[in-house]
């Protein structure tokens, strides 16, 4: 027997009720064995959730984990500036080291967190390969594809190597990593190349994840060109389907709604990555009713400016409400259901949900804090107050990554000592050109 017992606390079930029980988790297996009645249980391991809440761990649907070297590099611009004058060239110097090591403190954020899974899109994804395989998490990983700007021969080769790195790592850190064929846009990979490209995904069963309709600048050139909605335009290219998101679906109308429901495309919704870039606000609410399933990512941390995915939980709530112009548009439980469940069906990991056969994927949440006092309500604590720093534990896969806030997994410190001079030679680089 190698079973770990969550003891003490209170469980969040998936129907938003709260009940004291204890959780019993196979770690052979890496999921749940069983929600029981407080002391009814017994294992040879224990983690003490005492005052706390035991959730399911977040799953952060949309990010650039690697990012997190630039984070606070570029501040205050539109998307199209912030990318053109600042992101792209830092970017171009980006090394396979830079990648792992941003990616390490990535990891590190969101395990502190209570985060548990992520879906990724970068380069390099090898070196993330290893950092999440070290770090405990669950992932799904990508080469981001794009062509604007490059011959035809490197586009086409870039596009290949969507393909070939989806195939290759699929399945990898004992499944805990699954992939997705990722064209960057509808607008940064051309037309010629999404037609030829997207079949093949198709035909290998790829999974398929890129960003749409984040900015007006993102949906005027493709009405221009094609006269049709971007997800018209990407409908006709094969792109939507059960096993696609989308991230931001900002600028979505009636009948991209009504696409996106129909062919069981799901959408990464980033709210502080669209109030930061002034990108907009996606209609949430609507979506919702439309039975889109939404999942919440941060997007990388340059445009966010962190990983914490409570963080992100509450303004999706709060963005939700402005877009739909409703205080009880977007409430507590729907943002704790998108941040949980919603995510973890986008990225296809049976995760986001504290319940026998699911995945042992979990946070214990302290709820001993003056700003989660008193407790009226914990499913609104968990929309509205709790922070990331709030989290005690997190287990993932039945294995514990951070137990009374220290990361077992990887050093904290080291990895921010190199993250910090890694990223003072890519800006080093980036500005010298050298
Ligand atoms: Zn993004």
């Amino acid at each position: 027997m190698s079973d770990l017992l969550v003891a003490g606390g209170q469980v969040l079930r998936p129907d938003f009720t709260v009940e004291r029980a204890d959780v019993l988790v196979d770690r052979e297996s890496g999921d749940i064995a069983d929600v029981a009645d407080p002391g009814t249980v017994d294992a040879p391991e224990t983690l003490d959730a005492s005052g706390g809440l035991v959730i399911p761990g977040l799953v952060n649907a949309h990010t650039h984990v690697a990012m997190t070297l630039l984070r606070g590099y570029a501040d205050d611009k539109e998307l199209d500036a912030w990318l053109r004058e600042d992101i792209w060239p830092v970017e171009a110097e980006l090394t396979a080291e830079d990648i792992e090591v941003g990616a390490e403190l990535g990891l590190v954020e969101m395990i502190k967190s209570g985060t548990t899974a992520l879906s990724d899109m970068y380069f390099h994804v090898g070196r993330t390969v290893d950092a999440v395989e070290r770090a405990g998490v669950r992932a799904v990983l990508g080469h981001t594809a794009v062509t604007v700007g490059k011959d035809d021969e490197d586009a086409r080769a870039d596009l290949q190597r969507s393909l070939d790195v989806a195939k290759e790592f699929d399945g990898a850190a004992n499944g805990r990593i699954k992939t997705t064929f990722q064209p960057h846009s509808l607008t940064t990979v051309g037309e010629e190349y999404l037609r030829e490209f997207v079949p093949e995904a198709r035909e290998a069963d790829l999974p398929v994840h890129f960003h749409a309709n984040e900015t007006e600048n993102e949906v005027d050139p493709i009405v221009d060109e094609h006269g049709v909605r971007p997800l018209e335009y990407a409908d006709d290219l094969g792109l939507l389907g059960e096993d696609t998101y989308v991230a931001h679906g900002v600028h979505v109308d009636e009948r991209e709604i009504e696409l996106l429901a129909d062919t069981g495309t799901g959408v990464a919704h980033c709210p502080a990555s669209n109030m930061k870039l002034a990108s907009g606000m996606a209609p949430v609410q609507r979506l919702r009713e439309a039975g889109v399933t939404v999942g919440i990512g941060t997007d990388g941390a340059a445009s966010n400016n962190d990983l914490d995915a409570f963080d992100e939980a509450r303004d999706a709530a709060m963005v939700g409400k402005l877009a739909a112009e409703d205080a009880s548009a977007v409430p507590a439980e729907a943002v704790v259901e998108m941040v949980t469940r919603g995510s973890a069906d986008l990225l296809d990991f049976d995760s986001g949900r504290v319940e026998a056969g699911a995945n042992a994927d979990l946070a214990v949440v302290d709820r001993e804090a003056a700003h989660l006092t008193p407790a009226h309500d914990l499913v609104s604590h968990l929309a509205y107050a709790v922070r990331g720093s709030d989290v005690r534990h997190t287990v993932c896969d039945g294995e514990v990554l951070m137990r009374d806030r220290e990361v077992l997994t990887l050093d904290e410190a080291a990895v921010r000592e190199r993250a910090s001079e890694q990223a003072r030679d890519l800006v080093a680089r980036a500005e010298t050109g050298a």
